[in-house]
């Protein structure tokens, strides 16, 4: 479709996009986010043979993308071709897909960042005796070029990103934090498996200081490649991932047969956290996969992954770190334009391999920590009891095979894995990296599949999560989920409760708010319109939020006053002609119509009728109509208009409610209430009194409603608890160092009030390095609960994703349902009327009333009366 044809328009109506919109409407598409940006550059780089690359960011990249690159340089006579769409070094036709080896080959990445914003590169070619400026236009033609001293290599500099389209740079510069977090997870996982590359990237706000947002050492160890990125006590929770042929039970499991296998397709190599309970993360924030090393998002062996993960470490989740290597032939990285979906053949079978490894690990992985303990004893070592000292056996695991010398303690704390792992080195993480020959051989391969990606862990982390919604709407299961993708879901459930929630009221636009300001549900449905994705689409959103915005538009006109029953009934009874035909929207435009014209010949005052009806100039349209018809005609007509309105509000009660009072239901039961009962509609309840000394029956017009006392009660107590409980901290006796990421640290920074609400408190020290500016002080109690670092990443991982808004750790949340259940009406207690209105008027003040904190339904439909009546 790019390719317009070059033949004269025909005059039919269908002709090709001229060139220059079509690069405008493609680039918005390969180019997506902050994080696509830095990882097409750094992509190039890596395939330009680098070992050293710098980014640098100002405003978080919002103001300037700069990556610099000591690769081979771009030749003269490839100036031209560099900025111009498909225009690519790296394969000339389709058959050298199937082995490509670089990450890039559409050449679509420096031409859309010329659409998007100011590009300006710098190269000097390994053969040039002096480097190049060049400036490109939105087009990628070059505008000036000058020569330019520097060393081989090349930089990009990409300043204003985005700019050249207004509503999705607007959205970018809002959500800058966001998309800087996003960009940095990906980031991470180039970081964590280019080894001999040396990747740097530091960020300056405004005119302040420089700060270092990653840095690796150009380390030829995957190992030390993490230590880099995440610190050195990551390391003491990990262990290497040991590759065995799949189990017979597995096999079956897969519906695969053993016999006709292939043999050495796939050879898996990386780290995950052991299985220990407290050992991984409150976070699906640390997990990195990489087909042929490059890095993606392969859905079901990230969710195999954490299920395994989970049958051993329940409520946690792993740090991962796994490439699964396998014939480039046997691939297609061509899926999707970011490349993060891979295609794969036999993928049964790698899934197979996965578990049966897992589960071998996870399993040994238990004895490998009581033989640890008990050498320990006996060796005398005496801080056994000191975490440290149980983790240090970890650590040998981890070793490089060179220092694995064999002293003595090394030989003990081989376990089953271990043996393995040593018998069968090729397979290990760390023998890749044993010998500088190796390093090498592997050094290409390393660079050869990646290519564009995108959305990297963000991706993963959905996938991951994908089940959880499902996961909370049954109403029995507890709360182990993390707080966030339950805040997410019940979000998204309550969006037609014209409640925004803590996590999505950071994406509003200030545009939907001055669209909108009404308490009602448009303005949680606007919210929703301004979510990243419809940034995507900038053109899809405008019209997207137009066709909400008309939604809405109805639900407020139908909700009212002079639209209720009455007027509309008189109201059709004089224009019921017109009525005939319409569905209930329609109807009430017209009879609003009505009225207006009837105003307007009894007082003469029509520009004010119009003022007060936003409706107007469709009305205007259709009064032309009527009144040329007979008494009879349209006394009959009116006949008919009652009986398809009596018709229609019997069907409309009856699909209102149609869910039935069972656990199955819930999902229905919950959507239609949230659906037809309104935060002011709690208030209208009548008490038709108790029953069974557990439930309140409420009437609402003809609808009759079952409400748990308890569940509603602790529902409302525990909102109260979230809004309004600053948790006591306690002061540390030592501040404690956390071992942050740089970023980490900096979104622990950036949102230390929150924090302090949470009960955790820490030190900062602005001009310690990096990754020490922050220690913690103070962690909040509880008689009964406990909080740790555990629940400050999880914080973290909350916050990055929505910066400054409020929230609380999963354990909080439990901690306060749990309070909350204790303070709340118990079922067995007699209630007054005053006592259960209470309850019924408190449910119109929380944000989340349809079920308990524990996932328990509140309230359900029993009965409509009309229907009754009607039978
Ligand atoms: P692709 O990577 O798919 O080929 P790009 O638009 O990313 O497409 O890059 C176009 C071409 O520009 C590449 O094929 C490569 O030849 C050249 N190039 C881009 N970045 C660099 C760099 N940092 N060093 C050397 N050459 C580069
Ligand atoms: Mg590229």
């Amino acid at each position: 479709m790019e390719e317009a044809a070059p033949c004269p328009p025909p005059s039919a109506t269908i002709r090709p996009i001229d060139r220059t919109s079509v690069h405008r409407i493609c680039s918005g598409q390969v180019v997506l986010s902050l994080g696509t940006a830095v990882k097409e550059l750094v992509e190039n780089s890596l395939d330009a043979g680098a070992t050293n690359i710098d980014i640098k960011l100002k405003d978080h990249g919002a103001e300037l993308i700069e990556v610099s690159d000591n690769g081979g340089g771009v030749e003269e006579e490839n100036f031209e071709g560099l900025t111009l769409k498909h225009y690519t070094s790296k394969i000339q036709d389709f058959s050298d897909l199937i082995h490509v080896e670089t990450f890039g080959f559409r050449g679509e990445a420096l031409s859309s960042l010329c659409a998007l914003s100011d590009v300006t590169i710098f190269t000097c070619h390994k053969s040039a005796k002096v480097g190049t400026r060049l400036v490109f236009d939105h087009n990628g033609t070059i505008t000036q070029r000058a020569p330019f001293p520097r060393q081989q290599g090349t930089t990009v500099s990409v300043q204003q990103l985005f700019y050249t389209l207004p509503v999705r740079h607007k959205e970018f510069q809002r959500n800058i934090k966001k998309e800087y977090a996003k960009m940095v997870q990906l980031l991470q996982a180039y970081c964590v498996v280019c080894k001999g590359v040396r990747i740097n990237c530091t960020n300056q706000v405004g005119q302040g200081r420089k700060s270092c947002v990653i840095s690796t050492a150009g380390s030829p160890s995957l190992k030390e490649n993490i230590a880099a990125v995440f610190g050195q006590k990551q390391l003491q929770s990990l262990i290497p991932f040991v590759q065995l042929p799949p189990s017979e039970a597995v096999c079956e499991e897969y519906g695969l047969n053993s016999a006709d296998l292939p043999q050495n397709l796939y050879s898996i190599t990386g780290f995950i956290s052991h299985c220990d309970h407290g050992v991984g993360r409150s976070t699906t924030d640390r997990q990195f996969f990489y087909i042929n090393q490059r890095p993606c998002d392969p859905a079901k062996v990230v969710k195999l992954v954490n299920e395994v993960y989970h049958l051993h470490n329940k409520h946690q989740y792993p740090f991962v770190v796994l490439n699964i290597g396998v014939d480039s032939e046997c691939v297609d990285i061509n899926v999707t334009p970011d490349k993060r979906q891979i295609l794969l053949q036999e993928e049964k079978f790698l899934l197979a391999i996965l578990k049966t490894s897992l589960m071998e690990m996870f399993g040994s992985d238990v004895n490998k920590l009581n033989v640890n303990q008990k050498l320990l004893d006996i060796a005398g070592n005496l801080k056994k009891t000191l975490p440290e000292e149980t983790e240090k056996p970890q650590v040998e695991i981890l070793s490089d095979s060179e220092t694995e010398s064999p002293s003595g303690e090394g030989k003990r704390t081989m376990t089953l894995s271990r043996l393995r792992e040593s018998f069968s080195l090729h397979q290990t993480a760390e023998s890749c990296f044993q010998s500088p020959k190796k390093v090498k051989q592997r050094q290409n391969p390393s660079r050869q599949l990646l290519l564009d990606t995108t959305v990297s862990t963000a991706k993963t982390q959905k996938a991951v999560l994908t089940k959880e919604p499902e996961n909370c709407h049954k109403m029995d299961s507890k709360v182990s989920v993390p707080s966030r993708y339950l805040r997410k879901s019940e979000a998204n459930a309550d969006s037609g409760f014209c409640s925004i929630s803590e996590s999505d009221a950071g994406c509003s636009t200030p545009e939907a708010g001055s669209c909108f300001n009404g308490e009602s549900a448009v303005n949680s449905e606007e919210e929703f319109c301004s979510t990243e994705e419809q940034l995507q689409k900038e053109c899809l959103k405008t019209a997207g939020c137009s066709e909400k915005s008309l939604d809405c538009d109805v639900q407020v006109l139908g909700t009212e006053p002079q639209l209720d029953k009455g007027n509309d009934w008189t109201d059709q009874r004089k224009c019921s002609q017109e009525a005939n035909s319409s569905s209930p929207r329609v109807k009430r435009f017209k009879s609003r119509n009505f009225k207006s014209k009837a105003d307007d010949f009894e007082a003469g005052k029509y520009p004010e009728v119009k003022n007060t009806s936003v409706d107007v100039l469709v009305e205007v349209k259709k009064k032309i109509v009527p009144l040329e018809f007979s008494m009879k005609v349209l006394a009959e007509k009116v006949k008919k208009v009652i009986q398809q309105q009596q018709k229609s509000t019997e069907t409309e009660n009856y699909r209102r409610f149609k869910a039935k009072i069972s656990p199955g239901d819930n999902k229905v039961a919950e959507d239609e209430l949230r659906k037809e009962i309104s935060k002011e509609m709690f208030a209208k309840m009548e008490i038709i009194g108790q029953f069974n000394l557990g439930f309140i029956i409420a009437k609402l017009n003809s609808d009759l409603f079952i409400i748990d006392q308890h569940a509603t009660d602790e529902k409302y107590n525990f909102e109260m608890l979230q809004q309004h409980t600053a948790l006591q901290g306690q002061k540390l006796i030592v501040p404690q160092n956390l071992n942050l990421t740089a970023v980490n640290e900096t979104v622990l920074i950036e949102n230390l009030e929150i924090f302090r609400k949470n009960g955790f408190d820490f030190v900062i020290n602005e001009n310690a390095p990096v990754t020490q500016r922050v220690k913690l002080i103070s962690l909040p109690t509880s008689k009964n609960w406990t909080f740790g670092p555990q629940d400050i990443d999880e914080l973290i991982f909350m916050l990055s994703d929505s910066p400054g808004v409020m929230c609380r750790p999963s354990r909080v949340r439990q901690m306060f349902a749990s309070r909350a259940c204790r303070k709340s009406v118990m079922i067995g207690t007699a209630l007054s009327v005053q006592e259960m209105r209470k309850l019924i008027t408190h449910m119109g003040e929380i944000e989340h009333p349809w079920n308990c904190p524990h996932g328990r339904p509140t309230m359900r439909h029993i009965v409509s009366l009309d229907m009754i009546s009607s039978e």
